[in-house]
């Protein structure tokens, strides 16, 4: 079965869409999903707004909980709070923790002014050097999602990543993940624009030629049109970079085909 992994739902504050719409629109598809809460401690301007009460969530989320709707987290990588993000990741059975990077050294990437006085180049070290710290830091997380998410935000002509800025630096992060064994996630959100699929390729590219194999897909819906938005693109995208997708149940990573 084909899953949408990343979702958010009632318990994430930028959410417009209940469990109960992400399960209908899950069924009319006739895929799976994994609803992925935003975990983000110490947020910078608003430290406690993407935190929820975790044991609420699984309380009233159990109903819902089968083998097509799987409950997770996503989890807002921070130096600071690594501790307390990897005792959060042991504490509750989820059947999938994701991995984030929605902050650069306390600044937050969806915010313009976390990029002033950056040119392109050092705002796209800054944000490989400082992924590279928190995979050192983190450890118990599933996958790691969105490599292109400062690309939905940063001020510059190019908004893609691309390889030959930052080679030692990409070759460095993708390198860690292959060795803790952590799939990359082919984030569907911008895969309706073909320069973005063009780069983006790239990237999953040279993931696998240093020896990546899996590749997590999600919408990072938080609306109900949005649930299962791209999947076809994602899948395509995989096959193209040779990575095969899968899907986490119980913190253990299942194919999606065969
Ligand atoms: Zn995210
Ligand atoms: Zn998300």
């Amino acid at each position: 079965m084909i899953f949408d992994t990343h979702m958010h739902c009632d318990y994430s504050c930028d959410s417009h869409m209940k469990i109960a719409e992400a399960v209908a629109a899950a069924k009319q598809q006739e895929i799976g999903i994994v609803i992925t809460e935003h975990w983000d401690d110490d947020y910078p301007t608003n430290p406690t707004a993407f935190m929820f009460d975790v044991d609420e969530y699984f309380e009233r989320f159990a109903p819902y909980r089968s083998g097509q709707v799987l409950l997770g987290i996503e989890i807002g990588m921070q130096k600071q709070t690594a501790a307390a993000d990897e005792a959060l990741a042991a504490r509750y059975p989820f059947d999938y923790v994701l991995a984030s990077m929605h902050c650069v050294n306390g600044r937050d990437l969806y915010e313009e002014r976390c990029y002033a006085g950056q040119t392109k180049a050092e705002a796209v070290c800054e944000f490989l050097t400082d992924t590279l710290a928190n995979l050192k830091l983190h450890d118990n997380f599933d996958a790691f999602a969105h490599i292109d998410y400062m690309c939905r935000y940063m001020p510059f002509a190019d908004k893609e990543l691309r390889l030959g800025e930052a080679p030692e630096l990409f070759d460095e992060v993708f390198e860690l993940l292959i060795a803790k064994e952590k799939p990359l996630e082919i984030n569907t959100r911008r895969l309706d624009d073909p320069g973005a699929l063009a780069a983006l390729l790239t990237l999953y590219r040279r993931y696998a030629q240093l020896g990546g194999k899996y590749a997590v897909i999600g919408s990072d819906a938080h609306y109900k049109e949005h649930v299962g938005r791209g999947l076809k693109e994602a899948l395509t995208l995989a096959d193209e970079a040779g990575l095969e997708p899968v899907y986490f149940k119980e913190r253990k990573m299942r194919k999606m085909r065969g």
